[in-house]
């Protein structure tokens, strides 16, 4: 192969084309930058929230049981 092809890549968010020069890469502009940073927010969010309500129904029924 003659010449090196571009690596091609797309925005996760709406995968259009970026590059990697891009200002706002690996996104294609700062909206889907925002969209993405708000799927993390709100999906660390939910993943914490039913994690701490099992550890502390597991510590409640443990901690009765030792008294009992
Ligand atoms: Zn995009």
């Amino acid at each position: 192969m003659p010449r090196q092809r571009p690596i091609k890549l797309r925005c996760p968010i709406c995968k259009k084309p970026v590059k990697s020069a891009d200002a706002d890469f690996p996104f294609c502009s700062e909206r889907c930058r925002l969209i993405d940073l708000g799927k993390w927010a709100s999906g660390a969010y939910v993943i914490s929230s039913p994690v701490n309500d099992a550890e502390e129904a597991i510590a409640e029924r443990s901690d009765s049981e030792d008294e009992s």
